[in-house]
Parts: structure tokens; C-alpha cells; sequence
């Protein structure tokens, strides 16, 4: 069984539905590009599987749990997502905004918050050098790597990432491919929204892509690379 596995999922605002009858999942270890155009529907997608939006039918199942039964739209534990637009808090360090990552999948001792907060930053080298520094000093960049961290501290088994290459120099974005690849080889689910397909093809192992609320592709990274008639969808 598939770690996050969505099906028939129609979610919109106010009656508006803004994406319909979605099928789509996330396997350990592999890193799943949700691609499309602007308005395509992607962070719909991801607000409804993170318990964000209210107004969401069908069936999110994670971990085995069915997440939207009985009216209870929270955020799987075992789940983070790091939103578009990062909400790293500017006044506070690093390391203050890293560790309120820890509780959100719940509690946990002192020393298990000790432990996570180290293997984050084994992975991400930028927390440990930059943990006294406000939030408002970082670049984008780092702002990008903080969330990150954050999402990572919370023990995550599956991150869904929107569109975190945004305004980044091509640099970054290969760094931060990086350390997605290195997540993934960790056996985490990521699942990364990207505008540019070319990049997320870089590491992705499976490609979904997304066309007016639905899904209209979902293939291997390889197929998706190796057949024109697929690309031609950009
Ligand atoms: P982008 O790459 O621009 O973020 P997207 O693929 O993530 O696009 P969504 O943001 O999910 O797409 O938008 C899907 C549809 O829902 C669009 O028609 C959009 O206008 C609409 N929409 C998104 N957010 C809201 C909102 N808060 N209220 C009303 N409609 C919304």
C-alpha cells in the first residue's frame, strides 16, 4: 500500500470546485513532481491532503488512516508541508523557528526533540551555522532550507513541497534538488509542485501532472521523459 494515497478528491471555495475526482499518490522513498500550469489546481491538491481546506470529499488515506472520515480534516500526523511563500518568522532565530516544527506531529520527549533537530541538521548544514540568526536575515534561499527543517524536525514520513525553487538562483535550486534527492534516498515521500518540468524531472521519480482540476498524466519520470506526446502537455 501506498504511504499517502488520494482518490476522488473534489475540492474548491465556496461552491466553486477547483479540482475534481483526483486520484494520486506517494510512495516511500520516491519524489513525486505535481506539475500544471498556474491555476491547474496543485495547491488545492496539497491544502486538501494537509487537512488545510475545509471544503474537500473524497478520500485521503495515509499511513493506512482514511484522514477525512468523521468530518476531521487535520493534518495526518506524519505529514508536513511546507507552503509556498515559506512562513519563516522574521523575528525569530533559526533555530526558534526550526523547533516549532517539533510538536506539530505531536509530543515528544526532550531528548527524541534533541535527536530530530541533529539529523536535521545533518541534512541540512545551513541550520546548525546560521541557528542565532533571525528569521528577517536569512535570504529566500535559507528561508527555503529553514521551512524545510522545520517540516523535517516534525518526523515527517511524507513532505508535500509547493513550488520551494520559487525565486531562488538556479544554484539553490540545485542544492535544494539535492537535498530532496538525499531525503528520498532516506526512504521519506516527497512530493514536490513545480512550475518547471525540466527540473523537477532532475530527481523526480514519478511525474503527475495536472490540467484544469484534474489529473491528466500520472508516469514514471521515466516514461514521462521518454515519450513527446507527454512534454508536448507544456
Ligand atoms: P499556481 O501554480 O498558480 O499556484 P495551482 O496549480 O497551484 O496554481 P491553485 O492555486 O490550486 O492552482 O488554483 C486552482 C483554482 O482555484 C484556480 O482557478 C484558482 O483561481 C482557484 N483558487 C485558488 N485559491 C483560491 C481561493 N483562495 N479562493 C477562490 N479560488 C481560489
Amino acid at each position: 500500500m501506498s504511504l499517502l494515497e488520494v482518490s476522488g478528491l473534489t475540492a474548491g471555495y465556496g461552491s466553486h470546485a477547483a479540482i475534481h475526482d483526483v486520484a494520486a499518490r506517494a510512495e516511500r522513498g520516491e519524489v513525486t513532481a505535481l506539475v500544471g500550469h498556474n491555476g491547474a489546481g496543485k495547491t488545492t491538491l496539497l491544502n486538501s491532503i494537509a487537512g488545510v481546506l475545509r471544503n474537500v470529499r473524497g478520500s485521503v488515506v495515509f499511513d493506512g488512516v482514511e484522514t477525512l472520515r468523521g468530518g476531521s480534516r487535520r493534518r495526518p500526523s506524519g505529514l508536513a508541508m511546507v507552503p509556498q511563500g515559506m512562513g519563516v518568522f522574521p523575528s525569530l532565530t533559526v533555530g526558534e523557528n526550526v523547533t516549532l516544527g517539533v510538536t506539530a506531529g505531536g509530543k515528544v520527549s526532550k531528548e527524541e526533540a534533541a535527536e530530530r533537530i541533529k539529523v536535521a541538521q545533518g541534512y541540512l548544514p545551513l541550520l546548525a551555522e546560521r541557528w542565532n540568526e533571525r528569521g528577517g536575515r536569512l535570504s529566500g534561499g535559507q528561508r527555503q532550507m529553514v521551512s524545510i527543517g522545520r517540516a523535517l524536525v516534525s518526523g515527517a514520513s511524507c513532505i508535500l513541497l509547493d513550488e520551494p525553487s520559487v525565486g531562488l538562483s538556479p544554484k539553490l535550486v540545485e542544492d535544494m534538488m539535492k537535498v530532496f534527492a538525499t531525503l528520498r534516498d532516506a526512504g521519506l515521500a516527497i512530493v514536490l509542485v513545480e512550475q518547471n518540468v525540466k527540473q523537477a524531472l532532475t530527481i523526480a521519480d514519478r511525474v503527475v501532472v495536472m490540467k484544469a482540476g484534474r489529473v491528466i498524466v500520472d508516469s514514471s519520470a521515466e516514461e514521462f521523459s521518454s515519450r513527446e506526446s507527454l512534454w508536448e502537455l507544456f
